[in-house]
């Protein structure tokens, strides 16, 4: 651990506020004011800049020098994998030929100029990004920072993974080279160091294994939910479901702006020759579920109720050409007709109401059970929801 950062600024947070090490405190930092760095102009001896902007929600600055560097662990012995057989591979590990980088191109659509062997593919020649959009999903990253070490600090080995095209994990070798912690290997640059040290050496292979939960913004474009993530640095958890702050920037800080929850990811060219493979993603589960009825429905004495549904987007892509069926049993003499039950295209997060006319034979039949099944395509692909809804339930005694 690098023992140049000294903490003469600030200390811990406190319960009321932020404590200095003078003992003055800080001012509160929920306020969101990002302030700049003239307010403090203590300086410490790390890696870093004191001309930045104060994270919001955070006593340190944009690559704080004063911000603990942090603690190394010993990852333990490298252990690789294959990727798992439902996972969609942006760049293979070579076991099933040559290295290609068909997923990906360069921001003017163009293709990669990257080098690639039978074992890995090379940074050279701009960044590139993948063909497809990609939601919220867990990627598997492989890299490589080259052995001949060039410089210090954020030189060697740079590179990045962007989530989304805009949130930068940093690639760094960060094998005895500190930098400030923001813009340690791992860290969400700019905002959320890693919480430990796990570098290999440069010139051995590391891995990422990054859990992604996309932001999601309102039709409005407001931050609905922002993004999260979790990451595994060579199997050492370094990031615990962190929030982002927004779009990872050098120097500054950003503000969310509204986006697909959908979109490329990025591998970074930061001149270095940094090396990757077994590069893969598999989706996450949709966050929520696509139906939801209100319980207090068709509780009623009458024997003919409107029932009504909520259909919600809980994917990263839009929901198209949708239809919702709501059927009952014959022998139950319930009859629905069907209201509105065709959706078009919901874009993620949005919602739509479906209702159909219920009757049942007369006031005392119940309780019945009904089929939903809800039918629609996401990212070319058809996707069935069944299940089914009680209806009418025996009164509480
Ligand atoms: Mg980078």
């Amino acid at each position: 651990m690098s023992d140049n950062c000294k903490f003469t600024r600030r200390s811990v947070l406190g319960a009321a506020g932020l404590t200095i090490a003078s003992g003055l405190t800080a001012p509160v930092a929920a306020d969101h004011d990002v302030g700049t760095g003239d307010q403090y102009p203590e300086t410490c001896d790390g890696p870093g800049y004191n001309d930045t902007p104060r994270l919001p929600d955070s006593p340190w600055q944009v690559h704080d020098p004063c911000r603990p560097q942090p603690p190394i662990v010993d990852p333990g012995e490298p252990a690789f994998s294959e990727s798992p057989a439902d996972a969609t591979v942006l760049i293979g590990d070579g076991s099933d030929g040559d290295i290609t980088l068909d997923a990906w191109e360069q921001p003017d659509g163009s293709e990669p100029a990257w080098d690639t062997t039978d074992s890995y593919a090379e940074v050279n020649g701009g960044s590139i990004q993948t063909t497809s959009d990609i939601g919220s999903a867990h990627y598997h990253v492989e890299w490589r920072a080259p052995s001949d070490v060039e410089g210090s600090g954020q030189h060697p080995g740079n590179s990045g993974a962007f989530l989304a095209n805009r949130y930068e994990v940093q690639i760094l070798n960060n094998y005895e080279n500190p930098t400030y912690a923001d813009g340690y290997a791992a860290a969400v640059y700019g905002q959320h160091p890693p919480l430990v040290n796990a570098s290999r050496p440069p010139g051995e292979w590391q891995s990422y294994d990054i859990f992604w939960h996309a932001p999601r913004f309102t039709d409005d474009g407001d931050l609905d939910s922002p993004g999260v993530l979790t990451v595994y640095w060579n199997g050492v958890l370094v990031q615990s479901q962190t929030v982002l702050n927004g779009p990872t920037r050098h120097r500054d800080i950003a503000d969310y702006s509204q986006h697909s929850p959908a979109a490329p990811l990025s591998l970074q060219d930061h001149g270095q020759a940094v090396r990757y493979r077994n590069v893969w993603y598999r989706s996450l589960p949709v966050p929520s579920s696509v139906i939801t009825f209100d319980d207090d429905q068709l509780t009623a004495e009458n024997t003919t109720s409107t029932l009504e549904a909520s259909l919600t987007n809980p994917y990263d892509s839009a929901m198209t050409h949708g239809e919702v069926t709501l059927t009952a049993s014959s022998e139950s003499g319930v009859e629905v007709t069907p209201h509105e039950t065709s959706f078009h295209p919901l874009t993620p997060g949005s919602s739509q109401s479906v209702s159909w006319e219920v009757t049942r034979p007369n006031a005392e039949s119940g309780p019945h059970l009904l089929s939903i099944s809800a039918s629609y395509m996401v990212e070319g692909e058809q996707q069935t929801i069944d299940f089914r809804v009680p209806i009418y339930p025996e009164p509480s005694p």
